[in-house]
């Protein structure tokens, strides 16, 4: 559905005030053809146009004198307003700011010796406006997870047992990612455990990274009743913490497992996991590639060899990134 300009602004706006909370003074919120928009410390936006440099003070304006096309610069304000307004957010490939305190994932150039290089864009989706929240100051995993273990963000906590923070290695190298706890994973409070879990133990150990060396984890910290699909709302209201936890991890690389996982992290969209598979993508500095889920590879055998060419791939482009050392090392 599209959004209005006043709602992306409101959305700006408050996204905007929360990242100024933590002591930034100006936030660039995207560049483009025309240019791009930036807030400043006093809450008014600028925009900067690449034809004419930096904006000057007359370029300056605060969000409602936007919205109202109030604009000092007045000759200019058709121009220059619409160099200051981002293209409506979300879409699949379309930079858009990260949420409050988050990072914004980078694009590199390719992976020159990955086998299929294919470095794609990702993204951060649209900014959830709130307050800003304790969590966001988070510096460890501890903190970050008493924090957040009580969570009630979305309808998920009421049907929960127990919230699944993840779990493995603080300083690991490398990240798995999942879509989100099934059964055993609610009831034991651990992700990928199981049939599951006991694959992905046997996955990770074929390529030499033993489970306790990496940190697992998924996009929803509770379970969707029924293992149905995460809904939009509960990845956007769930996301950030995952966001937190890479930033305080900083992983080298990410290994999603399953084409829900790879879509919602990467903001593919309905790309297909054979899409996905056999490249390599950016994300808040690590270079993240996509395969089965282990669950998947229960139910269809014959997909292993498939995921096998996926792990070696893997710990090949980590050898080349990282050394040949084990992951945590
Ligand atoms: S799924 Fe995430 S956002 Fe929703 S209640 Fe659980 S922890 Fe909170």
């Amino acid at each position: 559905m599209q959004r209005t300009r006043d709602e992306i602004l409101s959305d700006i706006e408050l996204w905007a005030k929360e990242r100024l909370a933590t002591g930034e003074q100006t936030i660039y919120l995207g560049s483009g053809g025309n240019g791009r928009m930036g807030v400043l410390a006093d809450g008014r936006m600028e925009g900067e146009e690449q034809s004419s440099g930096r904006g000057d003070e007359n370029d300056r304006h605060t969000i409602s004198e936007i919205k109202s096309n109030n604009l000092k610069k007045t000759t200019a304000s058709a121009k220059t307003s619409s160099a200051r307004i981002p293209s409506p957010p979300p879409s699949a490939h379309t930079p858009i700011p990260p949420a409050a305190g988050i990072p914004a994932p980078r694009t590199t150039s390719a992976a020159t010796r990955n086998p299929q290089p294919e470095i794609r864009s990702s993204q951060t989706p649209n900014p959830t406006p709130q307050t800003p929240a304790p969590w966001l100051s988070a510096t460890d995993l501890p903190t970050l997870q008493s924090l957040i273990s009580s969570c009630t963000k979305c309808e998920l906590h009421k049907t929960r047992t127990n919230f699944v923070f993840g779990v493995g290695n603080p300083n690991a190298k490398v990240m798995v990612i999942g879509e989100a706890p099934g059964k055993d994973e609610d009831e034991q409070g651990e992700p990928f455990v199981g049939r599951a879990g006991q694959l992905l133990n046997k996955m990770l150990a074929a390529i030499n990274f033993p489970r306790e060396e990496v940190f697992i984890a998924n996009i929803l910290k509770s379970r969707p009743p029924g293992n149905r699909d995460p809904k939009p709302e509960e990845v956007a209201a769930c996301e950030p913490y995952l966001w937190k936890q890479i930033e305080i991890i900083k992983p080298k690389m990410i290994l999603c497992v399953g084409r829900i996982a790879g879509s919602n992290l990467l903001k593919t969209g309905d790309e297909s996991l054979a899409k996905m598979r056999g490249k390599v993508f950016d994300f808040m500095n690590a270079k993240v590639m996509v395969t089965y889920h282990p669950a998947a590879l229960l139910r269809n055998p014959n997909w292993k060899h498939g995921a096998w060419e996926d792990l070696k791939q893997f710990r090949k482009l980590y050898d080349e990134l990282v050394g040949n050392r084990e992951a945590g090392s």
